[in-house]
């Protein structure tokens, strides 16, 4: 599963509820679209090789202090490519070892921090004696952005047409034998992805609008039932569902601190039962210490579809409320 950046869940968590600052609301923008376009990439990649072969997502790699992040990598062969997705819009040219949109040049050379994750990678797998060859190819996802060549590189580089033809070039895996797999050389060397390090302030905190939103609109004016949340848009919610996104949310915002029982019970406010909140953190979460009864859980500061990937059996279960038939 692909994980959003916490980065891009925080200003989410915080624009559905309150405003977003300039600068918030570009790297809102521009973390959403590196989202959105890595999701395409996964699309496309499902649509023409399924599951011919494997990969690994979003890896952040750190040997003996040099740190690379890639979007994919995988295995044809003998070669390990590792793949970097730009959603960028826009036409752009790559000319005298700089990448230019018009007349302004990218501060961030794509092409040079992709060699120095192939360097890395090279030297990872030749230090444990891997006869792997690392390929870079950079995808330019987005149907509306284009990447003009003047220089000739050895990196694949791809415009949006050329993906599928490019995807069905790769010849499948080749079984090698091999006592350490490269993904678990890898994996030994992966690091947690960076943690946001934006903090909602208690001011903040107390400024965002409380209580359920909808889980598809985003309103806040829900009709309670016994068993289910519903929205004017159509959208229903079980209860318990609902009651868990939300905690996960208030987790997301104040994911530097414990989740606190009586601070929750204030993001949801009047209208949402107290009791109900309790019984949800008792239930589903893990109290920092289990002997005191202070009411403080552990916080993984993730939304609900990542704090509880691991549970998503019970939840299906759960979701069957959804048609128990009450009047209340
Ligand atoms: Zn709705």
């Amino acid at each position: 599963m692909r994980m959003k950046p916490q980065d891009l869940s925080w200003l989410e968590a915080i624009r559905q509820r309150g405003r977003l600052n300039d600068e918030e609301k570009k790297s809102y923008q521009r973390l959403l679209t590196g989202f959105q376009g890595e999701l395409s990439f996964d699309q496309l990649w499902e649509h023409f090789l399924g599951n011919k072969f494997e990969c690994l997502d979003d890896v952040t790699l750190d040997y003996h202090g040099d740190v690379s992040q890639m979007d994919k990598i995988f295995k044809d062969g003998n070669i390990v490519y590792l793949a970097d997705i730009k959603n960028y819009q826009g036409n752009y040219v790559y000319e005298n070892n700089a990448l230019k949109i018009g007349k302004t040049i990218f501060a961030n050379d794509i092409i040079e921090q992709a060699r120095r994750s192939r360097r890395i990678f090279t030297r990872l797998f030749e230090d444990y004696q891997l006869p792997l060859e690392v390929k870079n190819v950079i995808i330019f996802i987005n149907e509306q952005g284009r990447i003009n060549l003047c220089d000739e590189l050895p990196e694949i580089i791809l415009n949006y047409e050329e993906i599928p033809s490019w995807l069905m070039s790769l010849r499948g895996h080749i079984q090698t034998n091999q006592n350490l797999s490269w993904q678990e050389l890898i994996k030994k060397y992966q690091i947690p992805h960076y943690g946001t390090n934006r903090i909602c302030t208690t001011e903040r905190l107390k400024s965002l609008k409380k209580g359920v939103h909808c889980a598809k609109c985003g309103s806040f004016s829900l009709n309670s039932k016994r068993y289910v949340l519903e929205c004017e848009c159509g959208h229903v919610e079980v209860k318990q569902m609902a009651y868990l996104r939300t905690n996960c949310e208030y987790g997301v915002i104040m994911h530097h601190l414990p989740l606190k029982r009586s601070e929750i019970i204030e993001f949801f406010e009047e209208g949402y039962s107290a009791d109900y909140i309790k019984n949800t953190l008792i239930k589903y979460f893990i109290p920092i210490e289990p002997n005191k009864k202070d009411g403080k859980y552990q916080n993984f500061g993730q939304p609900f579809d990542y704090w509880f990937k691991e549970d998503s059996r019970h939840f299906e279960k759960l979701e069957k409320r959804k048609n128990w038939h009450s009047d209340f």
